[in-house]
């Protein structure tokens, strides 16, 4: 099995490498690397964003039919992973709502959404987690009741979502909603693409322990905010629905699926141990005893193995996704290892470092404005969101060993 990428796709990474070098001066990188700014937010990020997508970088895999690049999935891994590798750039494929729309929407919806999306006139947060129900998400109060006919067709929206990143500068929600009031469990629910404008939203912050000090630049998987976002009788027109009605179990499962894949996905967790080798090799003056500490050297070393089979996960998944398949245990096994990984990384870094490793951002003595100390605080949420690691491990025990549903 060769690995390697083509003659083409190299020139390429060359060709993103060098616009990095020369987009990403010292003034921009510390701005893209802090809050939101590494998803195109903010007065210096966002026309490096506009010309990513001019270039086509931001949808190499999508179709050309509606504005993608008609590319391949392992070509839009190599770009991805160079951009966030360099300023936590989260470009391309990343989100639950694009590569949704792209699998379960209308050719009209394929039309509207995903061009805009592609030049960021849209940008979709997740609606799925509410107060009773994250892991057990088949618990979904949230009602959509259908009202109308013909033209004025609409459903109207009651209930509260929580956890909901991005939700302050998302354009839409890509929501899961009950359509069937009678329905239980998995059946009768409904995804609907809510405009975050419509009358009836309200948005509430739910600060996470990144809030304050707020992490440093580097950060990886460092969000300072989350969200409450609350709907009261939020009229929807029926053409936001996505896939059929009550159907929504399966279009939202297809859609998480897909989002718990990616370059950057896997280099959130993998991006640490880089930056502990980086850090050891540098000429700060602790770093000298431990870089040639046996302990260390044997730990770094082993963290690097690890991180090689995020890697290789990933582009397993990459692979899956290009050939037309649906993941069965695949990105079940990359969200519990890359996340786990990311534990251990931090934990041993935490090891290495000592106590300077544990003061946040604008403590003194800290090590790189507290970067690991973050990164340890963001490490353990990012084995619950997207799928919870123990629940990824009863999908593979289940979809990739074949054993029974778990006894309760
Ligand atoms: C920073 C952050 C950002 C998030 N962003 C979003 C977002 O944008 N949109 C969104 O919809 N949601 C989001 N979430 C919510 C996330 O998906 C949920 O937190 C997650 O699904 C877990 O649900 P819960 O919080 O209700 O925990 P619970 O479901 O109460 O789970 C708590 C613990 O119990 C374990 N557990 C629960 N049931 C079982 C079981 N049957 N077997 C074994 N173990 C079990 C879980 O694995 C977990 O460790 C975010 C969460 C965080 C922390």
């Amino acid at each position: 099995m060769d690995f390697s990428f083509s003659e083409e796709e190299e020139a390429l990474r060359l060709e993103v490498q060098s616009f990095i070098q020369e987009h990403f001066t010292e003034e921009v990188l510390a701005d893209l690397t802090t809050g939101k700014r590494g998803r195109g937010f903010g007065p210096r990020a966002a026309p490096i964003f506009r010309k990513i997508a001019e270039r086509g970088w931001n949808a190499i895999a999508w179709p050309k039919a509606y504005g993608g690049q008609g590319g391949s999935r392992i070509t839009q891994f190599l770009v991805e992973e160079e951009f966030y590798r360099a300023a936590q750039v989260v470009i391309g494929g990343g989100g639950t709502g694009t590569p949704a729309v792209l699998a379960s929407g209308t050719e009209a919806q394929k039309q509207y959404y995903v061009p805009r999306a592609i030049h960021r006139e849209i940008i979709f947060c997740q609606g799925y987690s509410e107060p009773h129900c994250g892991t057990d998400l088949a618990g979904v109060r949230c009602r959509a009741t259908r009202n109308g006919t013909g033209e004025d067709s609409h459903y109207v929206v009651n209930g509260q979502k929580i956890y909901t990143t991005n939700a302050q500068v998302a354009t839409h929600v890509f929501l899961l909603v009950r359509t069937d009031p009678e329905s239980k469990r998995h059946a009768g629910l409904s995804i609907l693409l809510v405009p975050m404008d419509t009358p009836g939203i309200t948005v509430r912050p739910l600060l996470t322990l990144q809030n304050n000090p707020g992490g440093p630049a580097g950060t990886t998987y460092g969000e300072e905010r989350t969200n409450e976002v609350f709907f009261d009788d939020v009229k929807v027109p029926v053409s936001c629905l996505l896939g059929e009605e009550g159907d929504g179990w399966a279009v939202s499962q297809r859609g998480l699926n897909l989002d718990r894949v990616g370059a950057w996905r896997y280099l959130i967790s993998v991006k640490r141990d880089e930056d502990i080798v980086n850090w050891l090799k540098s000429d700060d003056v602790r770093a000298a005893p431990l870089r040639s500490d046996a302990s260390v050297r044997d730990k770094v070393a082993e963290l690097w193995i690890e991180g090689q089979v995020c890697r290789l996960m990933t582009m397993r998944s990459m692979t899956i996704e290009q050939r037309g398949q649906a993941f069965s245990y695949e990105g079940a096994a990359e969200k519990v290892w890359a996340p786990e990984h990311g534990v251990r990384t931090t934990e041993a870094i935490g090891q290495i470092l000592g106590p300077h490793a544990q003061l946040l951002n604008g403590s003194p003595d800290n090590l790189q404005e507290g970067l690991y100390a973050h990164n340890l605080l963001s490490a353990f949420q990012s084995t619950v969101n997207h799928g919870s690691v123990q629940v990824m491990r009863d999908q593979i025990a289940r979809k990739g060993l074949g054993l029974p549903k778990s006894r309760k």
